[in-house]
């Protein structure tokens, strides 16, 4: 069942919107792990740096320093960078950098060593580089900059037709379709997971007639602005009840049971759009409201009775309220109990009002 359900889910292709969303997504996730790649890289450049600087004789030059400004400016701009494209570019900067730095390091040793360290180097840039949360298109700029400033055959004497010109380009060209590969696959599987996720926590936590969220979104909702201390304002908490609901589903039947439960709900939403709401189950709906004063919360309950109460429509409703404020050491139980109790003073009184519980 679940793999069929996988299957239809899978079977659409992704639209740029959730493209989108899921690369910043991944970035956010993965935003320690980029610092640390750029790191690693820089640890490895110093070292080789100083390894031919003192080994190979070049001598540790301003040049060096210069590299070392560049690239910790790179990793201080990384460290307050939140969006994901701001990063394809910036990695497109680190990547053009890191490569010429690395290009002079070799340029510096003996001949021989050129062409391999060279393929060693596009190697690990290209690695990071595939496993990086980045755009297509900076990928691929990417691999662009890594073969034009690390290419093997430029400025190194490795003749394409000898063995060691033949082995290199083999070697460069698996490299180059092994970093492809893995970027593209990881990226499909990435994203059909964040896909099937979004799904799921979607149906967990929206009832699927009304389409608003329901108790298990409101339950987690509610509990984080009730341990928010300290409280600007007050906290209120209303429950929501039809009136004469079992009528409706007697006279009319169930499906106009359910669109009048749709129509209530989009009420709900348009008046309470600002605060937290949720359908409980049954024809029973509560509100959260957060740091807002008793005369806010007058308004807005009178404001979705009437709202309710006047929808031009064949199947006319009403609704009863019942608000409490929540007090500073009550639980989200207590508080609905005592939201409870008023909405119940509400029916009592006559329906189609709200009522504070006293
Ligand atoms: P009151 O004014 O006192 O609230 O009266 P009421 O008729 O609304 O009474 P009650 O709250 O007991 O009725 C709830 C009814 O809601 C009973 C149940 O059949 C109906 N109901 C619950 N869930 C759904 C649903 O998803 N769709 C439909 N159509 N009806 C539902
Ligand atoms: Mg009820
Ligand atoms: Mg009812």
């Amino acid at each position: 069942m679940y793999k069929t359900i996988e299957e239809q889910v899978l079977k659409k292709t992704a639209p740029a919107a959730i493209w989108n969303e899921f690369i910043q997504h991944e970035f956010e996730r993965l935003h320690s792990f980029c610092v640390l790649i750029y790191i690693a890289s820089i640890s490895v450049w110093v070292a080789f740096d100083l390894i031919v600087s003192f080994l190979a004789g070049q001598g540790f030059t301003w040049l060096s320093m210069v590299f070392m400004t560049a690239f910790a400016i790179l990793t201080l701009v990384l460290l307050f960078t939140r969006k994901a494209r701001h990063f394809n570019v910036l990695n497109l900067l680190f990547v053009a950098t890191i490569t010429l730095g690395i290009r002079l390091i070799v340029d510096g040793l003996p001949p021989t060593f050129h062409g391999v360290w060279l393929v060693l180097a596009a190697a690990s840039t290209l690695y990071s580089a595939s496993v990086l949360p980045l755009s297509r298109w900076s990928f691929f700029a990417a691999q662009a900059i890594t073969w034009l400033v690390l290419n093997p055959f430029i400025h190194t004497g490795v003749d394409l037709f000898e063995l060691k010109g033949v082995m290199t380009i083999c070697y460069s060209v698996f490299l180059c379709s092994l970093t492809i590969y893995t970027f593209l696959k990881l990226r499909e599987a990435k994203l059909y997971n964040y896909i099937m996720s979004r799904l799921l926590l979607d149906q967990a936590y929206n009832d699927t007639l009304t389409e608003i969220p329901n108790r298990r979104s409101f339950m987690t909702v509610a509990q984080k602005h009730l341990q928010a201390v300290p409280r600007e304002h007050d906290h209120y908490l209303a429950m929501i009840d039809i009136d004469n609901f079992k009528k409706v589903n007697d006279v009319y039947g169930h499906d106009i049971g359910d669109e009048v439960l749709k129509r209530v709900a989009a009420d709900i939403k348009t008046v309470m759009v600002q605060h937290e709401f949720a359908r409980l189950g049954g024809e029973e709906f509560a509100i959260y409201l957060a740091g807002v004063r008793r005369e806010d919360v007058e308004a807005l309950a009178g404001e979705l009775c009437r709202v309710v109460r006047d929808q031009p429509t064949q199947h006319p409703v009403t609704i009863s309220i019942g608000v409490t404020r929540v007090e500073d050491g009550d639980t989200l139980n207590q508080a609905l109990v005592k939201a409870d109790d008023a909405l119940y003073e509400s029916k009592h009184a006559g329906k189609d009002r709200f009522t504070f519980h006293q």
